[in-house]
């Protein structure tokens, strides 16, 4: 078989769609369609396209080394160059599973895991109320009420976990112009009446959440290493499953460091790229939880193998997924086949209508979990409502 084109969309994500010869398609998604690397993202994917144009999509393995060791630059590290190659390489497993006609979940060690336990993800943003009240633009949650009446609506749909980033928004709603939207500007130190207000949210999460609810903490990296520690003491009574992104990924050094002086455990990964980037964090074992992305760490087969490595080291495994829905149906499979599987995320992104309308296929958890797609390959597309929505790029 042999990549006659390939396809790369600008959308509301970022997708290429590898042709052959044998007419058998493959769908891929570049994981840098939010933040600021959008045009550089699709700019890559066109680069790795040239690339690859006359090659067996078979030879997972073979493309995946192509792209890291002869862009030159993938090799360094850096988000752009691995979102390019996961786009690729996930768009060959793709076609890999439809030519042995399987799904791909069979192709990486079968169903080890029969149903998928999921969180509720990001719910500072609200749960599916707040998004079905603001369907076109991110919602802020600000009071601590707010916060239990989020995790009352995930727990009324069977979610038996979610995900809080209580630093994100501002402490308080006047202040949204003042530090800017989502409060990225929020990092750093943080002052103490604002970090009283962030505990106080959680508070109010666990409070409406009862006793079993497992709760993860996540804060984008937005906190130092002193600053995270203080705010981790004061959530200990709150019972965190893992504390997520507790600073900066960049010094491995910094999260040993958390981890010795902190008491939850830690969990990291969706800016980590490729298992050089995760060594570090492996060798000193300062974290209990990896999450690297699919669409960004090197795709399915790169995943694979962080997973394998991360077992070796009783690290469990959640892909980080806040993308489309070829991403999310990729991860479906690479967490299926897992043995070190811990828990899926579903991102509140996954509600809003562009993501329901991008998607063939729709699947979402029933009861707090979520199953594989059991069609050929990654059993998801895109459809052609959506694709007329965006700007198409083909390399031949
Ligand atoms: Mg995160």
């Amino acid at each position: 078989m042999k990549i006659t084109s390939v396809e790369i969309y600008w959308g509301a994500y970022i997708n290429v769609k590898i042709n052959t010869d044998e007419g058998i398609s493959g769908w891929g998604e570049c994981g840098l369609s939010y933040g600021a690397s959008k045009a550089a993202g699709f700019g890559q994917c066109q680069d790795y396209a040239k690339m690859i144009i006359g090659m067996d999509p078979m030879n997972t393995e073979e493309i995946w080394n192509l792209l890291y060791r002869h862009t030159f630059w993938a090799m360094g590290g850096g988000a752009v160059t691995t979102a390019g190659i996961s786009a690729i390489d996930t768009a060959c497993w793709d076609i890999k599973g439809k030519a042995l006609n399987v799904p791909v979940y069979q192709l990486l060690g079968g169903k080890t895991n029969k149903k998928l336990r999921t969180y509720a993800s990001q719910l500072q943003g609200g749960w599916r109320k707040s998004v079905e009240a603001h369907p076109t633009e991110a919602h802020c949650l600000f009071d601590p009420e707010e916060y239990a009446d989020a995790v009352k609506d995930a727990m009324s749909e069977g979610y038996t976990a979610v995900k809080i980033d209580a630093t994100q928004i501002p402490a308080d709603r006047a202040r949204m112009g003042e530090i800017g939207n989502l409060g990225i500007s929020n990092f750093g130190h943080i002052e103490r009446k604002d970090l009283d207000r962030y505990v106080a949210r959680i508070a109010a999460a666990r409070e409406a959440g009862g006793k079993d609810l497992d709760i993860l903490i996540e804060t984008h990296s937005l906190l130092d290493t002193n600053t995270i520690l203080e705010y981790a003491k004061e959530l200990e009574p709150y019972n965190v499953m893992y504390l997520e992104e507790p600073t900066m990924p960049a010094n491995p050094a910094l999260f040993k460091y958390i981890s010795d002086h902190c008491r939850i455990p830690l969990a990291t990964g969706e800016r980590s790229y490729t298992r050089w980037a995760y060594l570090k964090f492996f060798e000193d074992r300062s974290l209990s939880l990896v999450q690297p992305d699919l669409a960004n760490t090197g795709g399915i087969t790169e995943i694979k193998k962080i997973s394998d490595m991360a077992q070796c080291y009783d690290i469990g495994v959640q892909i980080h997924v806040c993308g489309g829905p070829i991403a999310n149906a990729a991860s479906l499979h690479v967490e299926t086949a897992i043995p070190n599987f811990i828990i899926h995320e579903e991102h509140m992104g996954n509600l809003f209508p562009i993501y329901k309308m991008a998607g063939k296929y729709h699947y979402e958890p029933v009861n707090g979990y979520y199953t594989v797609p059991e069609l050929p390959g990654l059993g998801q597309e895109l459809t052609d409502e959506y694709l007329s929505t965006c700007t198409k790029t083909v390399v031949d």
